[in-house]
């Protein structure tokens, strides 16, 4: 960022009798029906001003904001990948976003079509029988999945199994949707290369475990080999197994977790399939599952009827409704255009070059940063820190230090595995030159840690807030002109 970052409210912009626009004088006589303790006794403190002022307001705000957008963004666990413009012009057609959810469905084919388009899609990708698109986030497609696992063995009559088993390096939903799907989380070890530990699980495996929760490759970015082995065992405890999909950039087209035993997964649109993410935007999880739990599935649904006509049913064993209507409509849109576009030749192309640059860079690093875990990664990869510990520049430290030439942290301090975590994720959508000039960037942070420790440990030094309260801004945000 060469330029002071831009900081005025809208309310210092604020001249009194200024108008950013022209209405048509009022024709009707101000009478005014409200009781009088409901009326306002004071003027509602408005910013009033001219339309330029309001548009170079906003726009030179967005411009403090930091997105894939901008610059890049190699945030681990999180797909922060740049995703196509076509995608969301498509997504706003009026003929798909001028809809209203309670069209009949002769009036609504296209978008009906769309959903089962997309259905089948995910299955494909998945290896899975079937796919509802209704939940709206990654964690609310965990609970939906996990409220399958329980409506499947509640229909055998198996009302004991009320534990989920969770790796310790899992992505924190996954305990907290087990928790909210009312099971009991039991947490299974890693081994020292990230991958779960088998002996640990074993035993864990009793009747009282209704899933084993996974994700592959694992938050590491370490594929799990065992998969196999661990699915013959979940299963013959009478368990199934859960994946989560989240991330999926890396096995796309390479491998479906269907074929490798999982019997229920979700996937996040908003990381894989063309939905920018972050900062509490529009998500959706569908789930899917295997040739057998498909009734257990939520309403409603959207079949295709043999005169080739789409219909929206609901079927008597479903869980019934998880969202509303049949969920992020405008995402699943995306997703479709993207899986469209790509066509099968390029989504075998995402997790191949998602897997590439990842150990491109882990390998370009590696003797400046520490690698706990040797070997292949996968979309993702986490360094412990600097190779050079006496310097006493930490993972924050490096992270902010970032920011000052133009990039995104990483993730840091996660997976808890390690003290000083710092988590790559470069994504398929960059060049070779991006990546090379990120992994300069790198190398010279590290380099200066030893030379001139005082100027990484003091980063940023040119963004609007460099070193908050940590503590301070968690509990008390100040997220309001008043609070000030
Ligand atoms: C992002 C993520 C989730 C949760 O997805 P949300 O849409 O944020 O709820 C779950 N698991 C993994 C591995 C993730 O990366």
């Amino acid at each position: 960022m060469n330029r002071e970052p831009y900081s005025k409210l809208i309310f210092e912009l604020s001249r009194s009798g200024r108008r950013g626009y022209s209405l048509p004088a009022n024709k009707f006589k101000n009478e005014c029906y409200l009781p009088q303790y409901l009326k306002r006794e004071s003027p509602l403190g408005l910013p009033e001003v001219d339309e330029p002022t309001l548009v170079r307001h906003y726009n030179n705000m967005s411009t403090n904001n930091f997105g894939v957008d901008t610059g890049f963004y190699p945030l681990g666990s999180c797909t922060m990948k740049y995703n196509p413009k076509i995608n969301e012009e498509i997504s706003r057609h009026g003929g798909f976003s001028s809809l209203h959810p309670l069209a009949p469905v002769s009036a609504t084919q296209g978008a009906l079509k769309v959903y089962y388009t997309l259905q089948k899609a995910l299955s494909e990708i998945g290896g899975m029988a079937e796919f509802t698109l209704n939940p709206f986030a990654g964690a609310h497609g965990e609970l939906t999945g996990l409220m399958v696992i329980r409506a499947y063995h509640r229909g055998r009559g198996d009302e004991k199994r009320t534990k989920v088993i969770v790796p310790d390096s899992a992505h924190g939903t996954n305990p907290a949707s087990a928790a909210v799907a009312g099971l009991e989380i039991v947490e299974v070890k890693s081994r020292p290369d990230g991958t779960v530990d088998v002996d640990d699980l074993r035993p864990l495996l009793d009747d009282s475990i209704a899933a084993v929760m996974m994700t592959n490759p694992n938050t590491l970015g370490i594929f799990e080999k065992n998969i196999p082995e661990i699915a013959k065992l979940v299963h013959d405890a009478g368990a199934l197994l859960y994946y989560d999909g989240a991330n999926l950039n890396p096995m796309l087209g390479v491998a479906r977790p269907g074929d490798m035993g999982f019997d229920v997964m979700h996937i996040n649109l908003h990381k894989t399939f063309s939905t920018p993410h972050g900062g509490g935007g529009p998500g959706s999880g569908p789930v899917g599952v295997r040739a057998g739990l498909e009734q257990y599935l939520p309403n409603p649904r959207v079949v295709v009827r043999e005169n080739g006509t789409y219909d929206v049913v609901s079927e008597p064993d479903a869980l019934g409704r998880v969202s509303g209507w049949l969920g992020n409509f405008a995402v699943s849109m995306r997703a479709l255009s993207y899986i469209l576009s790509l066509g099968s030749a390029g989504l075998m192309q995402v997790g191949k070059l998602a897997t590439l640059n990842a150990n491109y860079i882990k390998e370009s690093l590696k003797d400046l940063y520490r690698l706990p875990i040797e070997g292949l990664c996968k979309h993702e990869f986490v360094f412990d820190g600097l190779a050079d510990k006496s310097t006493g520049v930490t993972t924050l430290n490096v992270a902010k230090r970032l920011l000052d030439h133009g990039y995104h942290a990483p993730t840091i301090y996660f997976p808890l595995l390690f003290h000083e975590s710092l988590m790559i994720e470069p994504t398929e959508t960059e060049s070779l030159e991006t990546i090379n000039e990120f992994i300069e960037v790198m190398r010279k942070i590290a380099r200066e840690a030893v030379e001139n420790p005082e100027v990484v440990k003091a980063a940023p030094h040119n963004t609007p807030i460099g070193h908050p309260d940590d503590t301070e801004a968690a509990l008390h945000p100040v997220t309001a002109f008043g609070q000030l």
